[in-house]
């Protein structure tokens, strides 16, 4: 979502800044911190089917390890750009010291379309991107995983290409891996289902039963999917679901005013997370302009597609039912539609809190490769229960403390912990 004039990084960077007044922070210490600590920048030659070579733009970007190596994903999207993945990576910081791992920022992409490159071209892809940045990531340095795009098998070509590199097993290198081929159990749930933990949590302070709430989520991939998953088990009722139609270039909300089957979504999505529309309309789904999840009369919206879907121009859009955001994306609103939506009263669970499962889990996979040694899956989960809970308790408490929004209070922790971190080291 690039929208004109959007650029993530301007965002971050007007994020970072209101805090560090909030802060009082010295002018070192916030030159050091809206700003990535390092950044590598390359071309990825790939041999395509045609027999021609294409040239792809790669990114890897620190912005900062004073609390442990770097932690990111790998995004492939067409409109990939060095901010978004500068943006991106700041915003990994601040969500490793939020929920309190030992773990920095970091981020990577490729400028790319996977919807037009075969499954080898993509290996390809993966074996150069890790061939270009082979020295600069490693389990002690930085540590990629996957994100938009990409998923566990691009993350194990990576993996195999960095071990053959160093001539040894590093599984810590990477997450998000297969399960069996050093992935952990949950991890593909874990983003979708913290969601809902801090969901959970932010209705329970609100004396909401969750069984009596209903919802609209923008985003059926990975995160939106499992998210739905934890919700519907949890008795919500799920009433729109909005995605991108590869084929129109635009998205559209699916829309069944008494709730949706998320098998059935499930059975007419491809893997990029696009409902196919003709067969959800036979399946009798309302299907509406792309903005209309925005719209609709519900509880709960959970953004979990791209950065820029809550602007100032469709913040009005949201109905007054509307008492929580959780946001499962990164970035989604923008921070003057976060005027608008403090205006109505709305709690919003930011972003780097609502999505922190995927990099808690992420990290709980570093820690069981490292070992050679893997837990349970309702062990997995659990930890990450407790992780989501405590770190969503910190931040509540604080806002009710100062009067002050969820993601002022998560921002200043966040910020708090890097800042000290930095200064105990002796870098400021
Ligand atoms: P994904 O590629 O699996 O799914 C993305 C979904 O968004 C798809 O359903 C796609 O159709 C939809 N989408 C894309 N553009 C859209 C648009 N303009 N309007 C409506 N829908 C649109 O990605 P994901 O892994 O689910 O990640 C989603 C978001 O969550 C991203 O912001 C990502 O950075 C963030 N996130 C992901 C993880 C993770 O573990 N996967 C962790 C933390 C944060």
């Amino acid at each position: 979502m690039t929208g004109k004039g959007f650029n993530a990084y301007e965002m971050a960077q007007t994020q970072f800044d209101n805090i560090a007044k909030q802060l009082d922070l010295d002018s070192a210490t916030c030159e050091l911190l809206r700003t990535p600590l390092r950044e590598y920048h390359f071309s990825v030659p790939v041999k395509m089917d045609d027999g021609k070579t294409k040239i792809f733009k790669g990114f890897r970007i620190q912005h900062n390890d004073a609390r442990g190596p770097c932690k990111g994903g790998i995004r492939f999207h067409p409109q990939e750009s060095a901010d978004t993945v500068r943006a991106l990576s700041m915003w990994m910081t601040w969500k490793c010291s939020v929920v309190d791992i030992p773990l920095g920022g970091g981020k990577g992409g490729v400028i790319c379309d996977p919807h037009h490159l075969s499954q080898r071209e993509q290996e390809a892809l993966c074996r150069g991107w890790m061939r270009q940045i082979h020295r600069n990531i490693g389990p002690e340095v930085d540590i990629p995983a996957p994100d938009v795009m990409t998923n566990s098998q691009h993350m194990l070509w990576m993996l195999d290409e960095y071990e053959q590199m160093s001539g040894g097993h590093y599984p810590g290198a990477i997450t998000g891996k297969p399960v069996g081929m050093g992935g952990s159990l949950g991890r593909t749930e874990a983003t979708g289902f913290g969601v809902i933990f801090s969901l959970r949590e932010a209705l329970k302070d609100m004396e909401l039963a969750i069984k009596n709430t209903t919802a609209a989520v923008q985003g059926f991939g990975n995160v939106g999917q499992h998210a739905i998953e934890l919700y519907t088990r949890y008795g919500g009722k799920v009433k729109a679901i909005a995605c991108w139609d590869q084929q129109d270039q635009t998205s559209y909300t699916f829309k069944k005013e008494d709730g949706m089957s998320l098998s059935e979504l499930k059975s007419i999505t491809d893997r990029f997370g696009s409902i196919n529309k003709e067969k959800a309309k036979e399946k009798g789904y309302e299907i509406l302009p792309g903005d209309q999840w925005l719209s609709q009369d519900v509880d709960i919206l959970i953004p979990a597609a791209l950065e820029n879907s809550i602007t100032a121009e469709n913040a009005s859009l949201i109905s007054p039912d509307v008492k929580i955001i959780a946001e499962g994306a990164n970035g989604p609103t923008t921070p003057e539609a976060d005027e608008i939506i403090n205006a109505k009263n709305i709690m919003v669970i930011p972003d780097f809190l609502a999505n922190a499962g995927g990099v808690i889990c992420s990290y709980f996979e570093q820690v069981q490769s490292n070992m050679n040694y893997f837990w349970t899956k309702d062990e997995v989960l659990g930890k990450l229960d407790d992780k989501m809970t405590s770190a969503f308790y910190a931040v509540m408490e604080l806002s009710k403390k100062r009067s002050i929004p969820l993601r002022d209070a998560a921002y200043i922790i966040a910020i708090s912990r890097v800042s000290e971190a930095c200064r105990l080291r002796g870098w400021v």
